[in-house]
């Protein structure tokens, strides 16, 4: 009987190592995921959850079987197969204005890249330590070390530069003011951003309104901000199309925005 169970626990332990050594794990990428929720409903065990701390959604690995469905969830491809290597991201924007600066110039260890026009730069790391040095026309360079990666991290560093001016400008430039909505139309929120020609007031409001001009909800704005679909009771609206409208001096910026359940 004792030579039974010594065998059935050498099997168990065995297939403990073999599962766990050849299980397949999946990870978020925080920087093409645009938190349109799809990929929570594909996934059996519950296990994609949402991360406050990078502001993304993440594979809880401790829930992860490896069954690969969300891999086809994601309409961003945002869902891979992690290899070990982690993400070092986030936004660059001006100490004064809060607004991001595009094509500001980031720098981790010999690797540089140039943000989008939205500000935003990523890369993809091993592990390790890194010092990243940050700098852009008119903006004082900042650093930042001891950037501490673990395996199938993801790290968001959102980076402030301070006009060597005082002159502020520069983050918007010349580009008319605009204001975007992403995903939309939308299924579990949106990201809403906006970028001023020039900024008027200091506390800009997003006001929500239903196509009858009711107004559902106001969030403080900065350059970017994320609508959840509540009201202000914190009850799903219902689908429809509603305008996201932003005030800034004589300035309104408006938006269509459609959301579905
Ligand atoms: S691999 Fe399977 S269990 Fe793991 S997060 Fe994706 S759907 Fe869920
Ligand atoms: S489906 Fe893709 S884009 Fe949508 S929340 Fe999941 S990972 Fe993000």
């Amino acid at each position: 009987m004792r030579r039974y169970f010594t065998i059935l626990l050498g099997v168990l332990i065995f297939s403990t190592l073999i599962y766990g050594i050849s299980r397949i794990t999946y990870q978020v990428n925080p920087v093409g995921c645009t938190l349109c929720g799809s990929c929570i409903s594909s996934c059996p065990n519950n296990a994609i959850v949402a991360d406050d701390e990078i502001g993304c959604f993440r594979i809880d690995q401790s829930l992860c079987d490896g069954c690969g469905t969300c891999l086809g969830s994601c309409p961003r491809n945002a869902i891979y197969v992690a290899d070990g290597r982690s993400f070092l991201f986030g936004r660059v924007t001006n100490s004064e204005t809060n607004f991001y600066i595009g094509y500001a110039t980031v720098q981790v260890d010999t690797l540089s890249v140039t943000c989008d026009r939205f500000g935003n730069y990523f890369f993809t790391l091993n592990e390790g330590i890194y010092t990243l040095n940050c700098s852009a026309d008119g903006f004082q360079s900042v650093q930042h070390s001891d950037i501490a990666l673990a395996s199938d991290d993801a790290y968001r560093l959102n980076i402030v530069l301070t006009p060597s001016t005082g002159n502020s400008t520069n983050a918007v430039g010349s580009q008319a003011s605009k204001l975007n909505c992403y995903p939309n139309p939308s299924y579990n929120g949106t990201n809403i951003e906006i970028q001023l020609k020039e900024k008027v007031t200091d506390n800009l409001e997003l006001e929500i309104f239903n196509l009858l001009g009711k107004r559902v909800r106001s969030l403080p704005m900065e350059s970017t901000v994320f609508w959840d679909g509540l009201d202000s009771k914190g009850e799903q609206v219902p689908s429809g199309v509603y305008i996201c409208s932003v005030r800034n001096g004589s300035e309104v910026l408006k938006k269509k925005l459609i959301i579905m359940k």
